[in-house]
């Protein structure tokens, strides 16, 4: 069985204080209403990383935003995937649109990071989405197939099997433009059909694909009662407690 998941991405919100105190504040309201076998993360700047770790306890999960591809050494500014891990982090996402975007993360890096994340211990939630020229101009399905080909499905399959992928057309991160359930159930059976096709139907079956862009309390159910749609991944309605935790209660 696949597990249901609602991760937040903080991005690069909330200083020090501020992120523990809605933290602490997430905590309490989602250990009153989540189901025993959903699974709630908050994915925070590294910064909150040690803090939140030791706060969530078993009702809410820690992830990274990202992590170097390399194991240590001489990289200024950066942060490895074992730092990430030695302060109870368990996730990172890799891949997001504003990550391939404003830092041109190639496929070939995050390809390499999510080696690196695995063989630390993390699980990567892989992000993949198309822009709205590409959802305009119908490249889409061979678009996010060359962001599944090249980023992930170079992965054995035992470690294929450990990842999350979070499916976040571009054009409706923070616009307020949702796809609708019918478009985003569409690419998470295409993205579902062609994991199959590389690792066969138990793999797919038991991949947890999560839908991000735009999701809110007001359009979270219809999305998750979509059979591919396993969650979400949200962005600003992650910022406010209540809005993230109606979320949670959204999953089915
Ligand atoms: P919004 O929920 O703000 O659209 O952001 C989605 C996102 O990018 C999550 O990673």
């Amino acid at each position: 069985m696949r597990k249901k998941i609602v991760a937040g991405n903080w991005k690069m919100n909330l200083d020090y204080n501020e992120g523990v105190s809605l933290f602490s504040e997430i905590v309490n309201m989602v250990r009153d209403e989540r189901k025993g076998d959903q699974l709630a993360i908050i994915c925070s700047p590294f910064i909150h990383l040690n803090s939140l770790a030791k706060l969530g306890g078993n009702d809410v999960k820690i992830g990274a935003q990202n992590i170097s591809d390399k194991e240590s050494g001489a990289y200024t500014g950066e942060t490895s995937a074992k730092m990430v891990k030695s302060v109870g982090a368990e996730y990172v996402i890799l891949g997001h649109s504003e990550r391939r975007q404003y830092f041109a993360e190639s496929d070939a890096l995050l390809a390499e990071k999510t080696k690196v994340a695995l063989a630390n211990g993390l699980t990567p939630i892989f992000c993949i989405g198309e822009t709205l020229d590409e959802r305009n101009n119908g490249s889409y399905y061979e678009v996010l197939k060359k962001q599944l080909v090249d980023g992930i499905f170079g992965l054995t399959e035992e470690d294929f099997k450990k990842i999350v992928i979070a499916y976040e057309p571009v054009w409706a991160i923070g616009t307020g433009l949702t796809a609708s359930p019918e478009q985003a159930q569409d690419i998470h059976a295409f993205i579902r059909s062609e994991i199959q096709a590389k690792y066969g139907f138990n793999t797919a079956d038991d991949t947890t694909i999560l839908y991000g862009g735009s999701c809110n309390p007001g359009n979270a159910a219809s999305l998750f009662a979509q059979p591919d749609i396993d969650g979400g991944l949200i962005g600003g309605a992650s910022l406010k407690s209540r809005d993230f935790t109606d979320i949670i209660k959204a999953l089915n």
